[in-house]
């Protein structure tokens, strides 16, 4: 935790108020997304995690709250009842959703989400709010890297496996409705060009909602 009375601020503008945004990060399994979002979530404490609501059982490691929300299958039909999702989908056996909660309030206080979700979430998400969402696709170096990566985490079965290389192919296949594209040749460089692409977003005119008196006082 930094010290309050002697931390420099991050930015040299000073604390204007500006909309938060809803950053999307999506690859095929493998390609390094949810290395690079723990890395963003850690480094830039203006970000946090949108939680997607899951029906898969979870793996071990996994917390309920923190990387999902484990619901059962008549939980998650009675959100999808009350319209409690921006968007959800069926991915493998199971279905994920992005909850709404409170969400729509925070971007107007300047807090951004990370969202870690796959190209059919993506286009939900984007068709529901164009102007807060900014995608970013993140593919492997190659296919036999990426799959020496997904036998490297050694909880899954081959068959399992296969279904993955499988839909990776297909996820790839939608590279070209994303804003930006990043190779993740190396996950340090990767890195540092996901934190650029936050940075100059976070600059663009339309989000900085303070310019106006800034300005205004900038010129009197
Ligand atoms: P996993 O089960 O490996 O955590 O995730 C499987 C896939 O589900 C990933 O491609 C992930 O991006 C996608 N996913 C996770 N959460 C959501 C969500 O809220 N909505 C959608 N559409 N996909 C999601």
């Amino acid at each position: 935790m930094a010290d309050s009375t002697t931390a420099q601020p991050q930015s040299p503008r000073p604390n204007l108020q500006r909309r938060g945004l809803l950053f999307i990060l999506s690859s095929p399994s493998g390609a390094g997304k949810t290395t690079i979002s723990r890395m963003l979530l850690a480094a830039d404490d203006e970000i946090k995690l949108s939680v997607s609501v899951t029906t898969r059982p979870s793996r071990a490691g996994e917390i309920d709250g923190v990387h999902y929300s484990f619901v059962d299958d008549a939980t998650f039909d009675r959100m999808v009842e009350e319209d409690d999702f921006y968007e959800w989908a069926h991915v493998f056996d199971h279905r994920y959703g992005t909850p709404k909660g409170a969400i729509r309030n925070a971007l107007k206080e300047g807090q951004d989400f990370l969202f870690d979700i796959d190209w059919q979430g993506t286009q939900q998400l984007y068709q529901k709010d164009q102007q807060d969402v900014v995608r970013v696709f993140i593919l492997p170096p190659s296919i036999a890297e990426l799959e020496r990566r997904l036998r490297g985490r050694g909880t899954d079965s081959d068959a399992v496996i296969e279904a993955r290389m499988e839909r990776a192919r297909a996820e790839i296949s939608h590279w070209d409705a994303y804003d930006y594209v990043v190779i993740n040749e190396d996950v340090d460089a990767c890195f540092a060009k996901v934190r650029e692409i936050l940075d100059a977003e976070r600059m663009k005119r339309q989000r900085q909602t303070g310019l106006i008196p800034f300005v205004r006082e900038l010129m009197n």
